[in-house]
C-alpha cells in the first residue's frame, strides 16, 4: 500500500524515526516542522494521511488539525495525533479537534502501523468515490454530510456490569437498540436499519470478533462504524480487531466526552460515504438517462446495445433494431410551440416504452427520434412490434395544454427495420440500415414501417 504520509513534528529525532519506520513499510513520506509548514504541506502534496505531534511551538497539533478539519476541501484527511501527552483530557482534546486517531509516545509501532492501515484504506476508498463525481457536487455532498442528527445505534453488552450511566447517555442523544441475540442485530445490519454498531469485547458467551467479521461481510456492514468498548490489557486482541474488522474503540470505564468526539467522527466519515455513494449512482443514472423522457440516451445505447448485438451474434441468437423518428414534427414546434412539442415526446416516449417487454431496451437517440433494441426478435416479430409501436402513436392523438386549453394533436411516427442476418453485423451496420429504412419510410409517406434487407 503505498500512500503518502506527512509527518509532523517540531523534533527531528522524532521524524526521522518515524520516517525510518514508514519507508521501511514502503509508505511515500513528507515531512513538516512546525503548524504553519504542515498547512502549507497539506496543500502542496495532498497527503493521504498526518502524523501530528501536539506541541510544537508556532501553533499546537490541536489548532492544525482543527483547521485542517474545519475546511470542507480538507476534512477528510486522516489525523493521527502522536503525542507525549498522555492525560485523559488531552486524548479528548484530540478528538474534540477532530483526529481520527491519538496515540501516545513512546509509540507502539504496531499499534501505529494498524491505525495507518485503516485509515488509509479509508482514505482510498473515498478518492475513489470522489473521483466519480464532478469538483462541485463533491463539495456539496461534503457540506451536506455535517449536520448532527441522532443516529440508529444497535448496541450489544454484555448482560451483567452494564454501563446503565453510558445507555442512558446515549439514549439521550440517538435512537439505541439492545441486542441479546446477534443473529438479529446482523438482521438489521442487513437491512441498512443501522448507522452504527457498539460491541463489547469480550462478549459473554459469543465471539465478540467474528459477529464484528460478520458485519462486514454484509454489503450494508462493510463501512458500517463498529466501535468496541474494552477492557485495559487486551492490547493484542485489540490490534487483531482494528487489523480486521473494529472502526474504533474504547476503554472502560468509557468516558462520555471521549466517547461523543468518536461517535461524532465515526458518524460523519459513514454518513459521508453514504452520500458520495447515492451521489456516484445518481451521476451515473444521469450520464445514461435522457431527463426529458426517462428514456436511456444515446450514450447507453452505444455502450449496451453494442453488448446486445455482441452477443446475439455469438450465441447465434435473433435480434432487431427498430429506429423511428416523429413526423413533422417541426410544424408542432412551429404552432404550438417548443414546450408543447417536449410534452409530446414525452407522451410518445410512454406510450412506445409501454409496447415493450423488459428486456428490450429504447434510447431517446436524437431530438425527436428513438431506437429499439430487440432481443430474440426475428423479422417477423419485429415487424410486429414496430406495427404496434406505429399505432400505438397514430391510434390516438396526443394531448397538449396550450393557452386556450387542451387540445387534441394527430402525432405518427415512421419506422425502419433492420434485423441480425450476418456475422459481420454490428450495432452500427444495423442501425445503419435501420436509418435507411426509416428514410424510405419517410419518402413513401410515413406513418409507416419499412425493413431494409442487408446487401
Ligand atoms: P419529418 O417527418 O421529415 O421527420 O419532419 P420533421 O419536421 O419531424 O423533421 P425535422 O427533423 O426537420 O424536424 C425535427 C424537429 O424536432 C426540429 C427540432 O426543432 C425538433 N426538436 C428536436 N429536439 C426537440 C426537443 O427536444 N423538443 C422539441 N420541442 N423539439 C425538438
Ligand atoms: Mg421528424
Ligand atoms: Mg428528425
Amino acid at each position: 500500500m503505498s500512500a503518502r504520509v506527512l509527518i509532523v513534528d517540531d523534533v527531528p529525532a522524532n521524524v526521522r524515526l518515524l520516517q525510518a519506520l514508514l519507508e521501511a513499510e514502503y509508505f511515500e513520506v513528507f515531512t513538516a516542522m512546525n503548524g504553519s509548514e504542515a498547512l502549507d504541506a497539506v496543500q502542496r502534496v495532498k497527503p493521504d494521511i498526518m502524523l501530528l505531534d501536539v506541541m510544537m511551538p508556532d501553533m499546537s497539533g490541536f489548532e492544525v488539525c482543527r483547521r485542517i478539519k474545519s475546511n470542507p476541501h480538507t476534512r477528510y484527511l486522516p489525523i493521527i495525533m502522536i503525542t507525549a501527552l498522555d492525560q485523559p483530557e488531552d486524548r479528548i482534546k484530540g478528538f474534540q479537534a477532530g483526529a481520527d486517531d491519538y496515540l501516545v509516545k513512546p509509540i507502539d509501532e504496531a499499534a501505529l502501523l494498524t491505525r495507518l492501515r485503516a485509515l488509509v484504506r479509508f482514505k482510498f476508498l473515498l478518492d475513489e468515490l470522489e473521483s466519480s463525481i464532478g469538483d462541485e457536487l463533491l463539495l456539496d455532498t461534503r457540506l451536506e454530510s455535517e449536520e448532527e442528527r441522532p443516529a440508529r445505534l444497535a448496541l450489544l453488552l454484555n448482560r451483567e456490569g452494564r454501563d446503565q450511566r453510558l445507555i442512558d447517555w446515549l439514549r439521550g442523544r440517538h435512537n439505541v437498540r439492545l441486542f441479546e441475540d446477534p443473529v438479529m442485530l446482523l438482521d438489521q445490519v442487513r437491512h441498512g436499519t443501522v448507522d452504527m454498531v457498539m460491541l463489547e469485547l469480550p462478549l459473554k458467551g459469543h465471539d465478540a470478533l467474528r459477529i464484528c467479521s460478520q458485519i462486514r461481510s454484509l454489503e450494508n456492514g462493510r463501512q458500517l462504524p463498529v466501535i468496541l468498548l474494552m477492557e485495559d490489557g487486551h492490547q493484542k486482541e485489540l490490534l487483531h480487531a482494528l487489523e480486521i474488522c473494529a472502526s474504533d474503540y474504547l476503554l472502560k470505564p468509557v468516558s462520555l466526552e471521549e466517547l461523543e468526539a468518536r461517535i461524532r467522527i465515526q458518524l460523519r466519515r459513514w454518513r459521508y460515504i453514504q452520500r458520495l455513494r447515492e451521489n456516484v449512482r445518481q451521476s451515473v443514472t444521469y450520464a445514461m438517462v435522457d431527463p426529458l423522457t426517462g428514456l436511456y440516451n444515446r450514450r447507453y445505447m452505444n455502450t449496451h446495445g453494442r453488448a446486445m448485438v455482441e452477443e446475439a451474434g455469438q450465441r447465434g441468437k435473433a435480434l432487431s433494431v427498430l429506429v423511428m423518428d416523429l413526423d413533422y414534427f417541426k410544424k408542432v414546434n412551429d404552432t404550438w410551440g417548443h414546450d408543447a412539442g417536449d410534452e409530446v415526446l414525452r407522451e410518445v416516449a410512454a406510450r412506445l416504452k409501454k409496447q415493450l417487454r423488459r428486456l428490450d431496451v429504447i434510447c431517446r437517440i436524437g431530438g425527436e427520434e428513438f431506437a429499439v433494441l430487440l432481443p430474440g426478435a426475428d423479422v417477423r416479430m419485429a415487424q410486429q412490434v414496430a406495427e404496434r409501436l406505429r399505432r400505438a402513436v397514430a391510434g390516438q392523438p396526443v394531448k397538449i395544454t396550450t393557452d386556450d386549453g387542451e387540445l387534441d394533436l394527430h402525432i405518427t411516427i415512421s419506422i425502419g427495420l433492420a434485423s441480425f442476418e450476418k456475422k459481420e453485423d454490428t450495432l452500427e451496420s444495423l442501425l445503419k440500415r435501420a436509418d435507411e429504412a426509416l428514410y424510405t419510410a419517410k419518402q413513401q409517406g410515413r406513418n409507416r414501417v419499412v425493413r431494409q434487407k442487408a446487401a
